[in-house]
């Protein structure tokens, strides 16, 4: 039997897609824009300083401010076409324990990593709705699902983006659109790297896989779920981490 759309799909992913990754110039998004440019697509990412992979245009953006995000998608939308696939990557940490967090401790990781979601694939889905056609995938974290001591306000943004892409997916999900997330367990950046020995063994012998991801295993994830081939997989959440967050 012959599938006529997903054949049209196919043909079209050929072509290679527009992509837009927000905080691109280090750690996994550099990671994610590198896959995409590995896999022939048109990729530009976001960054407050320092460049993307080769291949890549680098422009500048800040997620707390939804006038910056909106300049970002003009220029890129004016040197390689409508942004198809974005993923919401950029995000921080400001961890202390809940009686000692401010309010600014709070809302400041809200408003880069919820917020500036929010803002992003508001922006992008504009540009999606016309073509008919989006992935979005918002970069969670496994903390998000398990909770974290120290991390109210980091866990409280990262499963927040869960009601973000299920809300989206149910509102736009009959335009060809889809909204993933992507929730990484620990990954090897510098952050990992610097933590003492005992205490990178410790977290090891809680993951069952019994070691750390790079930021590629998680980049290839989220080039497979923005893929034409992953059209029927919205509102999901996607675990990257060694199976620690099973069940949740
Ligand atoms: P990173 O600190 O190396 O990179 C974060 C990127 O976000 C940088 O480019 C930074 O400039 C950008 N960014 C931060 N605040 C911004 C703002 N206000 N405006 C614009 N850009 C901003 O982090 P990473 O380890 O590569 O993490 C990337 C994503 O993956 C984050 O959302 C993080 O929460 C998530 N994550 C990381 C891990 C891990 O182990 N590293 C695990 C789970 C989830």
């Amino acid at each position: 039997m012959t599938d006529t759309t997903t054949t049209a799909q196919t043909t079209t992913a050929k072509t290679g897609r527009t992509v837009l990754v927000t905080g691109g110039n280090r750690g996994i998004g550099y990671a994610i824009a590198e896959q995409f440019v590995a896999q022939g697509h048109r990729v530009a990412v976001t960054s407050r300083s320092g460049e993307g992979p080769s291949g890549t245009l680098t422009v500048r953006a800040e997620m707390t401010d939804a006038a910056s995000i909106d300049a970002a998608f003009t220029e890129v939308e004016a040197a390689l076409g409508p942004v198809e696939v974005v993923v919401a990557n950029a995000g921080i940490t400001r961890d202390t324990l809940l009686m000692r967090m401010s309010d600014d401790d709070f809302t400041s990781v809200i408003d880069t990593n919820l917020t500036g979601a929010f803002r992003v694939v508001k922006r992008a889905s504009k540009g999606m709705l016309k073509a008919r056609f989006g992935r979005i995938v918002l970069v969670s974290s496994v903390v998000g699902l398990l909770g974290s001591a120290g991390q109210v306000n980091y866990a409280a943004s990262k499963s927040g983006l869960i009601g973000l892409a299920r809300s989206v997916t149910r509102e736009l999900g009959a335009r060809g659109i889809t909204a993933n997330v992507v929730a990484p367990g620990f990954i090897e950046t510098d952050m990992t790297a610097e933590l003492p020995e005992a205490q990178q063994a410790a977290y090891k012998a809680s993951i069952p896989a019994a070691r750390f991801a790079s930021a590629t295993e998680v980049a290839k994830v989220i080039t497979w779920i923005s893929g034409d081939d992953a059209g029927y997989i919205s509102g999901a959440v996607i675990p990257v981490d060694g199976g620690l967050g099973m069940g949740h």
